[in-house]
């Protein structure tokens, strides 16, 4: 008899007791962690899904992408959490990036797990690999930023590199994925593709339509600047308007895709409408490219909010639709879940939900390229 090649197991899920614990101790989303791996746990989703316990990112592992000197530098200040070393301003490490002890061991832990999910896809174990909480976006080489310790993403994509010729980074974030950006913004080899709000003083301030890479890089990064309010028809129909032309250009042999839940309507940022059903169907889009895909995680501060949005998310990948309700047999195993349904709970007064109006419109990419068609791979005829 001729075996055939070994069953894939669809869908890896990276977790270990010890990771989401080390998670949770992030002090910009407290507890976020076990929030969301409780609720998937709660909907009965794990058996879905083979669970792959992540490791903890080596020094070397994460320097094919940070400084060694960042590197050693948050290593030492980790010791003892010296939150005022002079040396840390020049690393961004102070006032949205606080230095407590052990953050280096954070930062291998999430790098870690990116890595551990792209060595599935890389191995053949699974098609889709999940990393919740991952998708820090912001880090630089040298810099953390915008929370950012580790930009596990870039890493994630560099192993994918080692096997895939072309892979895709996809962004739906609130925030521009600059830190990602920046990492390939000179190869053509990575298109990073970044949807979020543009706005005079909103952070990072980057992420402009016209930013699009530089030197063989040039047109390799796709910006999409939108302002407040938009929901998620709206949303849906920029996304797959861009969409379909980065995958008839680029022809990505993998990707990865960042979902913070920082958009969700009632989030305290309180600027985009999405909801999980909007983002879930842009994940959707891309799923059904069947490319080896890797999840992540991000920003997300209604932390409820954001277990449910993922916890959705979940479900969207292995094909099943969630009740409101976490199931009643599920419950009786999980009393200390504290999120009861799936619907949002809106964190900001409606006075400061940005609506928009028929004067105020949700503005997008209207276009990009200009001639040169071989220098111009992508033309969006968005509008
Ligand atoms: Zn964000």
């Amino acid at each position: 008899a001729i075996l055939g090649p070994a069953p894939v197991a669809l869908f890896a899920y990276v977790y270990s007791p010890e990771y989401i614990e080390t998670c949770d101790s992030l002090s910009k989303v407290p507890n976020r962690a076990s929030m969301v791996h409780s609720l998937i746990e709660a909907y009965g989703l794990l058996k879905h899904m083979s669970i792959v316990k992540p490791h903890l990112a080596t020094i070397e592992e994460m320097a094919k992408f940070h400084t060694d000197s960042y590197l050693e530098h948050l290593h030492k200040i980790s010791q003892d959490g010296d939150n005022d070393d002079p040396q840390s301003v020049d690393y961004g490490l102070g006032y949205d990036c606080p230095v407590v002890e052990g953050i280096f061991d954070y930062a291998a832990a999430v790098g870690g797990a990116t890595l551990t999910a792209a060595q599935c896809l890389l191995d053949q174990k699974c098609e889709v690999a999940i990393n919740w909480a991952g998708g820090w976006h912001h880090a630089k080489k040298d810099e953390a930023s915008g929370f950012c310790y580790v930009n596990d993403a870039v890493l994630g994509i560099l192993r994918l590199r080692e096997k895939y010729e072309r892979v895709l980074y996809v962004d739906v974030d609130l925030h521009h994925g600059d830190g990602v950006e920046d990492a390939f913004s000179f190869t053509s080899k990575v298109m990073t593709v970044s949807l979020h709000k543009f706005s005079p003083g909103f952070f990072p301030g980057t992420g402009d339509l016209s930013d699009t890479g530089l030197g063989k890089g040039r047109w390799y990064a796709v910006n999409v600047p939108l302002e407040d309010g938009i929901k998620d028809d709206r949303y849906y129909q920029i996304f797959t308007s861009v969409m379909q032309e980065v995958w008839a250009q680029f022809n990505p042999e993998a990707v990865v895709m960042q979902l913070g839940a920082d958009t969700m309507a009632g989030d305290p940022m309180c600027s985009f409408n999405m909801t999980p059903v909007g983002v879930g169907k842009c994940l959707q889009y891309v799923l059904q490219w069947q490319l080896p895909t890797l999840l992540l995680g991000g920003g997300g501060y209604n932390l409820a909010n954001t277990a449910r949005c993922w916890t959705y998310l979940t479900g969207a990948v292995l094909g099943k639709s969630l009740s409101s309700e976490i199931p009643d047999h599920e419950v009786s195993q999980h009393t200390h879940i504290h999120i009861s349904a799936l619907s949002l709970s809106h964190g900001c007064s409606h006075t400061h939900l940005h609506i928009p109006t028929s004067t105020q419109t949700c503005s997008f990419i209207v276009s990009h390229k200009k001639s040169d068609p071989q220098n111009h791979p992508l033309v969006f005829t968005v509008c």
